[in-house]
């Protein structure tokens, strides 16, 4: 008999009548044949009244009873979807997360699943029963109740597919799919039929919340294919699965974070080992860092850059503080009115041009890029607040994501190629009984003989970025990885990128006209440098990834000359003469997750 999950998120049992439409959409899967697991999240606007009840009793709640009280939101739910199903007349269970054995870390607020046991719901399906699981919470060891993070209920409804070996997977929500973008930001968006895991893990840690970043972790270490459609309508929905929906188009979908903040670590000493103290002290909190940059200043010192979430800025700055003395770095400055807008895609590798499209996307909605990051699958731009939804309309525009790729496949034409016997390279891990969240590595690797070319002083007003990568791609330069930051000297920017090595000459020399022709500072050049790579999947998401990867570096006093991340890639610019040396320590560091 086939099993079947179907988690309803918030606005989908958000009142009585709806929590009676949820539970008779389980009912009908039973009835045509189907062991049926729900995973429910707490009422509507639930989880947002508790935090705010919270905070008015007092500042800073201990973590442990933030959870405790975050977790009542779905164990309502549960409760109140069994007894719909028992009115309708089939049999239900509400069952905690505690009792359908959710064991995390201690982390609260941000636990990790660790195991699930799965005899209670296997029995109670056995009797018949639809099974009703709190989403969102577990308990550790000593029997705490945790949560998973805000939108965990999705984690927990693929992780529970993962276990059951469900044979589907379907994530009922208030919007019928996924889009470009998210249709609430932009009406013109456009829902997909079929997206990546990759690209829906890469979207979802960049912004679009419509699924649970570890939740499509889950989903592409264990090939649980997700069914995302509406609770309201009857549309088709989206599949999130291993295949792309199109082969060739640079972008599939873009996202946006309203409320990042930026860091800037001043006069950091240029020495091995640097990198390491700052970010190990914020992995540490479980604070995710993203667009990191670091900028070679002179005499010795750089300018280290990146981004928390805004709600993460106080403990960032608080962690920071004794991390600036012992480095003996110049201070810390930052600013909490930016938002950052990416673009994803799969095939964005293998395609030049792609950046300097976006960046001519926003210049010509006049907005001015504060930082950039690239990685195999995303570009990412820090922008002001106060431009972000003209800056997210721009590129979506751009890279004319309304419009179907003329090469789009739909779901059926995908399960189609699949029965015609079309390979699809998955990645199905091993169960682990008792770390279902651990790191999953694929690989690690070095490109070498590459080049970096940095412009320094690079004035910040919009359309700088644009005009810069569309002349170094008019002169047949192809570039991998920029990078662009701020820059402690004059408030200006510095934009680093890499090129091959045998295109470092013809680069200097455009870098050089664009250096004179924009009046910026001064233009340096840097022959036989590596890339390495480490592969993997929610490698941003795993703090510790970042750590272990400086910790190794530094250990071998090597330093990092660039760095970017993605959730499927941390990619470490340094000196070419230590790439085989960097290789083997991040093996050796590595060895437990690599698959
Ligand atoms: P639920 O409570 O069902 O988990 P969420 O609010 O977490 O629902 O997620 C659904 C919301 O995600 C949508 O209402 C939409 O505004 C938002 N969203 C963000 N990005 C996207 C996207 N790319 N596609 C669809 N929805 C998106
Ligand atoms: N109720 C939780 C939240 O609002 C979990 C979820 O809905 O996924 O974040
Ligand atoms: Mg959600």
């Amino acid at each position: 008999m086939s099993l079947i999950v179907q988690k309803f998120g918030g606005t989908s049992v958000a009142d009585v009548e709806k929590i009676r439409a949820a539970a008779r959409k389980a009912i009908r899967a039973q009835r045509q044949g189907h062991r049926v697991v729900m995973v429910v999240s707490a009422m509507g606007k639930n989880t947002d009244r508790l935090l705010e009840l919270a905070n008015e009793v007092g500042p800073n709640p201990p973590a442990r009873e933030m959870d405790m009280l975050l977790s009542t939101g779905e164990q309502v739910s549960v409760a109140l979807v069994a007894m719909a199903i028992n009115a309708l007349g089939s049999e239900a269970v509400s069952l905690t997360g505690g009792q359908i054995g959710m064991q995390t870390d201690s982390s609260f607020s941000k636990a990790r699943i660790r195991s699930i046991s799965t005899e209670r719901i296997e029995r109670l399906l056995d009797e018949g029963k639809i099974v009703v699981a709190a989403g969102f919470q577990g308990i550790d060891n000593d029997l705490n109740i945790t949560t998973l993070g805000r939108g965990g209920s999705d984690t927990t409804a693929v992780a529970l597919a993962a276990v059951l070996k469900a044979d589907a997977c379907e994530i009922y929500t208030d919007v019928d799919g996924v889009y470009t973008t998210d249709p609430r930001l932009l009406p013109e968006a456009r829902r997909v039929d079929v997206i990546s895991y990759d690209e829906m893990l890469e979207l979802a840690s960049l912004g679009a919340s419509v699924m649970h970043n570890r939740s499509i972790e889950f989903a592409k270490k264990f090939g649980v294919p997700i069914h995302v459609r509406s609770s309201f309508s009857d549309t088709e929905g989206t599949m999130i699965v291993t295949e792309q929906e199109s082969a060739t188009s640079p972008v599939s979908g873009a996202a946006m974070t309203p409320d990042e903040a930026r860091l800037t670590i001043l006069g950091v000493p240029d020495v091995p080992g640097m990198s390491l103290k700052i970010f190990s002290a914020i992995a540490e909190k479980k604070i995710a860092v993203d667009m990191v940059v670091q900028n070679i200043g002179d005499g010795g010192k750089a300018d280290v850059s990146f981004t928390v979430r805004r709600d993460d800025l106080q403990t960032t700055l608080l962690t920071l503080a004794p991390v600036i003395d012992v480095i003996g770095a110049d201070g810390v400055t930052h600013d909490d009115n930016v938002s950052k807008v990416s673009v994803v895609g799969a095939n964005m590798a293998d395609q030049a041009g792609v950046a300097s499209e976006m960046f001519r996307a926003l210049a010509g909605a006049g907005v001015n890029i504060q930082m950039i990051t690239t990685s195999e699958i995303k570009i990412s731009a820090l922008v002001p607040r106060d431009q972000a939804s003209q800056a997210l309309r721009a590129v979506h525009e751009g890279f004319k994501l309304h419009e179907k790729p003329a090469d789009a496949k739909s779901w059926s034409q995908i399960k189609a190629d699949r029965e015609a016997g079309v390979e699809v390279e998955t990645l199905i891990s091993r169960l682990r009984d008792d770390a279902l969240e651990a790191l999953t590595l694929t690989g690690i690797s070095v490109l070498d003989h590459q080049a970096r070319v940095t412009l320094m002083g690079v004035p910040d007003r919009p359309g700088i970025a644009a005009d810069m990568f569309e002349r170094i791609g008019a002169a047949g330069i192809s570039v991998d990885m920029i990078v662009q930051g701020y820059d402690g000297v004059d408030g200006s920017t510095s934009v680093s990128f890499t090129v091959p090595q045998d295109a470092l000459e013809a680069s200097l020399k455009v870098a050089k006209e664009i250096a004179a022709s924009h009046g910026m500072r001064g233009v340096q050049g840097v022959a036989e440098i590596a890339k390495v790579t480490v592969s993997g999947i929610g490698l941003r998401s795993h703090t510790h990834v970042a750590t272990l990867l400086f910790e190794s570096l530094a250990s071998a006093d090597i330093n990092v000359d660039m760095i970017s991340t993605s959730e499927l890639q941390v990619n470490a610019v340094i000196d070419s003469k230590s790439a085989d040396t960097a290789k083997r320590g991040l093996e050796k560091v590595f060895a437990g997750s690599l698959g």
